[in-house]
């Protein structure tokens, strides 16, 4: 399922008051704003930023180093939706529209959001309200029923065309997408939301968030070795490098790549590869390991973990490597979304010593940092 998604943050954030735009505001060392993309960026084939021209150097400073879509917002929220629409790929199946001010992202409640959207058209996460309600008019205070209220949050999820035609249909600015979808008359799904996906509104929102953002690290790391035989190509992150052999293996025998993936796994407690892509199914016979490295990042951002940086180190006595090293990096960076000052690869001989330095094999060791904002992982 192909899904775009836009970010909303081209508000004046008038109730916060202060210089710095909220959406621009620090949260345990990254802007609220990076945080609220790191969140959406594994769900979505295409992310795009509405912003307002004024603020465009502090938002490309912020986000600089990740795989975005800005575009200008209008005057109203309406209008800034429209413009993130009009940049929605035609073949995409399901568009999240979120705000910039959500930074806390749910990835299990993005992925039943997706999932519902695709059945019904639209899907939004939803909060069942537990405080008790009064209405007050004048001096008069009154009870209201609570029984059936829901706080509604984003991401809003819907299928492309749904949303398209709920804007065209529709011209009124509403606080939420879903409302104009209503006013189509057709259907709405409500999906478990999360109290903690909060929107930064008030001041005092700013603690509450810092609470719920503070990031936890993790280390993982990951060794591997492939034999060299004649009759196969050496395959190194994704770089083919002319040699005389190649490594001997089920899939593509990408010893960095495997090395690479026991770390990220590693760190996460989540096994290791031969658990998740064992050599005894037919369908990982011959696979590139760049498509099995972004399988591992998915399973990583499923349960909220971002790869932070990771450090290989393969062990090799030929061919020479330096000339490859550069392209090695930029396809890892380009497989885990990370800018390539994030991923070191590194070449070493063993001086001729072990399996290694006689030609025999070619060893990998991997290092990778991850993190989670949630405090259980
Ligand atoms: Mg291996």
């Amino acid at each position: 399922m192909k899904v775009n998604s836009i970010i909303v943050a081209a508000g004046k954030g008038t109730r916060m008051g202060g210089e710095v735009p909220k959406t621009l505001i620090n949260l345990n060392g990254k802007p609220c704003i990076l945080r609220t993309a790191e969140g959406l960026l594994p769900f979505s084939e295409k992310l795009i930023v509405v912003i307002r021209p004024q603020e465009e150097a502090a938002f490309k400073e912020a986000l600089k180093h990740l795989p975005l879509t800005f575009v200008y917002g209008g005057d109203t929220r309406r209008q800034s939706v429209e413009r993130g629409l009009n940049q929605v790929e035609d073949d995409c199946d399901i568009v999240l529209i979120h705000d910039g001010a959500r930074p806390i992202v749910n990835p299990e409640m993005v992925k039943s959001l997706v999932e519902a959207a695709s059945q019904t058209g639209a899907a939004i996460p939803a909060v069942k309200v537990t405080d008790t309600l009064k209405r007050k008019e004048n001096k008069h205070l009154e009870t209201v029923d609570r029984d059936n209220l829901y706080a509604v949050q984003t991401p809003q999820a819907f299928r492309r065309e749904t949303i398209i035609q709920a804007y065209q249909n529709c011209a009124d600015d509403l606080t939420d997408d879903a409302g104009l979808v209503e006013k189509m008359g057709a259907e709405v799904t409500l999906v478990k939301g999360d109290k903690t996906n909060m929107k930064l509104t008030t001041q005092e929102d700013i603690g509450l968030a810092r609470l719920y953002t503070k990031d936890w690290q993790r280390v993982g790391m990951g060794y591997d070795v492939h034999r060299l035989v004649t009759g196969r190509k050496l395959i190194l992150c994704g770089v083919e490098v002319p040699y005389e052999k190649g490594l001997d293996g089920h899939s593509d025998a990408d010893v960095c790549l495997h090395a690479l993936m026991d770390a990220m796994l590693g760190a996460a407690a989540l096994g290791d590869i031969g658990a998740h892509f064992p050599n005894t199914d037919g369908q990982y016979k011959g696979i590139s390991s760049l498509v099995l490295t972004q399988k591992v990042q998915e399973l990583l951002a499923n349960k909220g973990y971002f790869t932070y940086n990771v450090d290989i180190t393969v062990m090799a006595q030929k061919p020479k490597l330096l000339p490859y090293i550069q392209a090695m990096r930029d396809n890892v960076a380009r497989a885990l979304k990370l800018p390539t000052d994030r991923v070191s690869v590194k070449a070493t001989t063993t001086e001729g010593l072990g399996f290694v330095g006689r030609g025999e094999g070619i060893a990998c060791m991997a290092v990778c940092t991850i993190q989670s904002h949630n405090s259980n992982n």
